[in-house]
């Protein structure tokens, strides 16, 4: 990792306090709302990717949760905010509210398949 890229982090994390995004609990990873696997990286760009709006801080039991790869239309309108002329803060506002809905969903689903 590069120092700007590690600015980048420690920007990440000192904004949200540490804090997982999910459960407010100690951030011990950063979470990619789209994936950084190779071929989310030729869909999206390393522009999208590697944009410090893309990471959110996780504890070790949510970084799936924040995960939106599989959302494909939740996933173009975060690559379409992160590329707009907007404001940073207005697109963070934005692509949270995004993740948090998409979350809910998750939950949701996974909270079906136990009841089955
Ligand atoms: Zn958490």
């Amino acid at each position: 990792m590069t120092d700007k890229e590690m600015q980048k982090l420690e920007e990440m994390y000192q904004y949200y306090n540490y804090r997982c995004f999910v459960c407010r609990g100690i951030a011990t990873n950063r979470a990619h709302i789209l994936g950084q696997g190779r071929a989310k990286r030729h869909i999206y760009g390393n522009e999208v990717i590697d944009n410090i709006l893309n990471w959110l801080p996780a504890c070790d039991r949510h970084n799936d949760l924040i995960d939106m790869s599989n959302n494909q239309i939740g996933a173009i309108e975060v690559k379409a905010i992160i590329k707009s002329d907007i404001s940073a803060e207005e697109k963070r506002a934005i692509i949270e509210e995004i993740v948090r809905e998409n979350i809910k969903r998750k939950e949701q689903k996974i909270e079906r398949r136990s009841n089955l």
